[in-house]
């Protein structure tokens, strides 16, 4: 998937990498670095220098590693063949006539995703429930545009299947959004191609213009965090 243009910030691969990340922010990131060889590789170098870090400010300690030694020499055999691979097998994501495959981090949540419900402008909106926090999947057929809004807060999107564009420009498979109160925008498909999306935000949205006075009693549902 060499065709990412969006990416988390280096600064959130850091807190990824240091595990300082949590919600529905950590999800994304995760399913992101999934999909992104370079976010993989400033998420390894980061983890090198953890280790690095980490060597360097240990003090050395025999006692420990003596007793390390024999515990380990003491062991009974254990078996050493690798264990199999996790099962991957998951029935993919499905909404009318589309089938989505999903980052596996995100394909094992899927059996607490809500059911789809129908939005004015032909979207379809479903709610996966992890418990402490939610996201929302989103999917936009061709031809259809989210009114425009800003955000409370912040939003964090990724891009799971075909493409969609706002003001700021055009965002495709892989690609990770991260908008906050600065941003207003007005995300729409053209007639070539479907968008699915999967977002986290900590606000719900406020709506600007267009249908806003129908949407935002919705905002709270459609968007909630
Ligand atoms: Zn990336």
């Amino acid at each position: 998937m060499s065709n990412i243009t969006h990416h988390p910030s280096l600064e959130l691969i850091q807190r990824f990498a240091n595990g300082e990340l949590i919600g529905g922010t950590a999800l994304l990131v995760s399913a992101h670095t999934e999909m992104c060889r370079h976010c993989q590789q400033l998420k390894a170098q980061h983890e090198q220098v953890l280790a690095q870090q980490s060597l360097t400010n240990a003090a050395p300690n025999t006692e420990l590693d003596d007793m390390l030694t024999s515990m380990l020499a003491s062991l009974p055999d254990v078996d050493r063949t690798p264990p199999s691979p996790l099962t991957t097998a998951r029935s993919p994501l499905t909404l009318q006539q589309h089938r989505f495959e999903l980052p596996r981090v995100l394909a094992n949540q899927l059996d607490k995703l809500g059911s789809w419900s129908s939005q004015p402008g032909k979207l379809h909106q479903a709610r996966l429930d992890l418990g402490d926090h939610s996201l929302q999947l989103i999917h936009m057929d061709r031809n259809s545009t989210v009114p425009a809004h800003t955000h409370k807060g912040n939003e964090v999107t990724l891009v799971l299947h075909g493409g969609f564009s706002d003001d700021q420009g055009d965002y495709k498979l892989g690609d990770f959004i991260a908008l906050d109160q600065r941003h207003e925008h007005q995300p729409r498909t053209d007639d070539h191609e479907d968008c699915l999306v999967i977002s986290a935000v900590d606000a719900p949205l406020h709506f600007t213009s267009g249908l806003a006075r129908m949407l935002n009693p919705l905002s709270n549902l459609f968007f909630k965090p």
